[in-house]
């Protein structure tokens, strides 16, 4: 079980991916803008954020920064989302610093094995294994 903060302008791709992981047994926040999600994030920092490239405003790369630049949530393992996977996406987002990437429409399989990978790894970091 892992404190996960979801980060989606989609209302309903926010409710599908909160309940996806809200089933699996993680205690889920979200947040339907950047800003919103940096501050939630800077007072209570989750174990694992998921994070929506294309958002109006701060998008998933300007809030990926913003997150590593912060002491406090610069070792945060940061999923980013993606509506539809471009030709060179996965470098980008790989060259920017995200931990992983998930495709939208989200798949319950997929999803919850990239999120359990690194929940895992989190854990293994913080004791020390
Ligand atoms: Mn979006």
């Amino acid at each position: 079980m892992a404190r996960i903060l979801v980060v989606e302008d989609n209302p309903g791709n926010l409710k599908l991916a909160m309940f996806i992981l809200e089933s699996a047994g993680h205690e889920v926040v979200g947040a339907e803008d950047a800003a919103t999600a940096l501050a939630i994030a800077a007072e209570s920092v989750p174990d694992l954020i998921l994070m929506d490239i294309q958002m109006p405003g701060m998008d998933g790369y300007q809030a990926l920064s913003s997150l590593r630049a912060l002491e406090a949530t610069k070792s945060v393992p940061v999923i980013a989302t993606t509506a539809h996977a471009m030709k060179g996406d996965p470098e980008k987002i790989q060259a920017a610093g995200f931990d992983d990437y998930i495709c939208k429409p989200f798949r319950y399989k997929d999803f919850l094995s990239a999120v359990a990978s690194l929940v895992e790894a989190g854990e293994r970091s913080r004791d020390g294994r």
